[in-house]
């Protein structure tokens, strides 16, 4: 299909982009890579009157390192996230996750930002950005503010952003020695969305779990921490496979995933419980 009529703003600067999105409210959608917008314009489900087009704004592209943080510029795309060395040593969670998403396309146009402020539950970077606990910096008319990952996704394609708000980079901690990463990720085939994902970040001490971080993917109408499982890690000895299984077992509670032509609700739990269990054991450097 072909989309319904709008206006095109190129934003040339940070501010000309807040102030068009505050002249226009909500007519006006932000374009960074157009991955998921376009898509939905040509279908009609999304029919904005103004496109902002941010895609040129390079002073949001990048990766930097602030003190015990990584600062990832909003338009950072996803192929430059995989491929950075930053991220591959001080976020590597991120690096994993970035290469289940699409295809070489789609990842040289869509960008970490986009992912995360189009908040699809399906979408593999919100999980993650979950269990890593980043800060998503949002710039409005009134200046800078930040929102930690856990209140950016409000609801289904939803997330704390006002209309007049761009993301402009999300911080990352540096999650040092001790810490392991794994992201499951179950799809038709490859290159496909998650049917489910799981997102782990677990940290050792002397060989017991000491804290667990786990994102979902494609468990409800947000993206999630699966929180009962977390704190039924915490304190168990890592090397024991039933014990981890016991507390992977808690991974769908709370969850309502939805049921589609990929699978039922109670699939997608089944699911959880096992990708739970495999992403922690990796994680903690067990297979
Ligand atoms: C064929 C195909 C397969 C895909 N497969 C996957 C997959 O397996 N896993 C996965 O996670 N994703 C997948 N995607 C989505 C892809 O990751 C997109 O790049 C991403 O979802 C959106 O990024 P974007 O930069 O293209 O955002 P856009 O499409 O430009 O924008 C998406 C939404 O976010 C808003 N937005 C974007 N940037 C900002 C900003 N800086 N501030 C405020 N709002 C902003 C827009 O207004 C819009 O509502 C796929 C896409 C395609 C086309």
């Amino acid at each position: 299909m072909i989309p319904a009529a709008f206006d095109y703003v190129r934003a040339e600067s940070v501010d000309h982009a807040v102030s068009a999105l505050a002249e226009h409210g909500d007519e006006a959608k932000v374009m960074a890579g157009g991955q998921s917008l376009l898509p939905l314009m040509r279908l009609r489900l999304a029919t904005p009157e103004v496109v902002v087009d941010v895609g040129r704004l390079a002073d949001l592209r990048g990766v930097r390192e602030d003190g015990d943080s990584l600062v990832i510029g909003a338009l950072t795309t996803h192929h430059e996230v995989m491929n950075n060395e930053l991220v591959r040593r001080h976020a590597r969670l991120l690096a994993e996750v970035t290469a289940t998403v699409a295809d070489p396309a789609v990842r040289h146009r869509g960008t970490f930002g986009g992912s995360l402020a189009h908040a699809d539950p399906a979408g593999d970077l919100p999980a993650a950005a979950l269990a890593l606990g980043a800060e998503l910096v949002a710039q409005g008319p009134n200046g800078r503010r930040s929102i930690p990952a856990r209140e950016f996704f409000v609801d289904y394609l939803e997330t704390a952003l006002s209309p007049d708000e761009l993301l402009v980079e999300v911080r990352v901690p540096k999650l040092g020695s001790g810490w392991g990463f794994r992201y499951e990720k179950l799809h038709r085939v490859a290159q496909a969305w998650a049917i489910v994902g799981v997102a782990a970040a677990v940290r050792l001490d002397d060989g017991s779990i000491a804290e667990a971080r786990i994102g979902l993917t494609n468990m409800g109408r947000t993206p999630l921490r699966a929180e009962a499982v977390e704190q039924a890690l915490s304190g168990i000895d890592a090397s024991s496979d039933a014990a981890v299984a016991q507390a992977a077992d808690r991974a769908a509670e709370g969850t309502t995933p939805p049921s589609d032509l990929s699978g039922q609700a109670d699939y997608r739990h089944h699911l959880a419980r096992v990708l739970t269990r495999r992403a922690v054991r990796h994680a903690a450097g067990l297979s």
